[in-house]
């Protein structure tokens, strides 16, 4: 914690920027609960998951027994997921689609409420990832906003693995500013420093916080 406190420093110092400024989400996707507590009790509160199922059977207690925590949705949501989502998350990452700002439109107007929503972008256009193509987000966040009275507060992307990152997350946040939304989740164990080079507000740390995965 203290050397990745040191090294979120010197990256926001490198950028001219407030390490303050951005928000470490630790990514606690396939880690039990057992793992998680340690961070809980050393303060830190914004955490991440990439799959509803698996959030829902570890966070309602974790809930119980901490106050203010944030938990982002960083992995695909179903729309058959939406409700439980909608009650689970603080934040959604994964807006990629029309079908789904329709089903989280008809449950906040049932809640009254919505979780804050970032819509995902695939920068590197890849077939088989999630995201909205760079050309079409204009269009896909006017759809968001004026057919469905959706608040868009953020982009979200995943580089390609077998590119620089830095075009990638350069490109996001000119997005960001055509469309008009703050907050930038961008950069994972590998590539945060970059991310924050480029303005991220958020990235996301799995490996570097809990280690490997299975
Ligand atoms: C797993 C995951 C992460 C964390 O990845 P690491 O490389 O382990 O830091 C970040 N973002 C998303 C969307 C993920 O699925």
């Amino acid at each position: 914690m203290e050397d990745l406190r040191a090294r979120l420093e010197a990256a926001a110092q490198r950028a001219g920027r407030d390490a303050a400024e951005v928000t470490t989400l630790a990514i606690s996707k396939t880690k039990p609960v057992e793992a998680i507590t340690p961070f809980l009790d050393l303060g830190h509160r914004c955490f991440g998951e990439n799959r509803v199922q698996e959030a829902n059977e570890k966070w309602p207690s974790l809930r119980d027994q901490y106050d203010a925590i944030e938990l982002h949705l960083v992995g695909p949501l179903q729309s058959n997921k939406v409700e439980q989502a909608v009650a689970l998350f603080d934040v959604i990452q994964t807006l990629d689609r029309p079908k789904l700002a329709a089903a989280l439109a008809k449950v906040g107007d049932k809640h009254g409420s919505l979780p804050a929503l970032y819509i995902q972008v695939n920068t590197g256009e890849e077939p088989q990832k999630a995201g909205i193509a760079p050309t079409e987000l204009a269009t896909f966040a006017a759809q968001c906003r004026n057919d469905y009275s959706l608040q868009i507060d953020g982009l979200m992307c995943i580089p390609p693995a077998d590119q620089a990152a830095g075009p990638h997350f350069a490109l996001l946040n000119k997005l960001a500013g055509e469309i008009g939304v703050e907050k930038l989740s961008m950069g994972m164990s590998g590539d945060f420093e970059t991310g924050i080079a480029q303005g991220a507000t958020h990235i996301r740390l799995g490996t570097t916080l809990f280690g490997p995965r299975n």
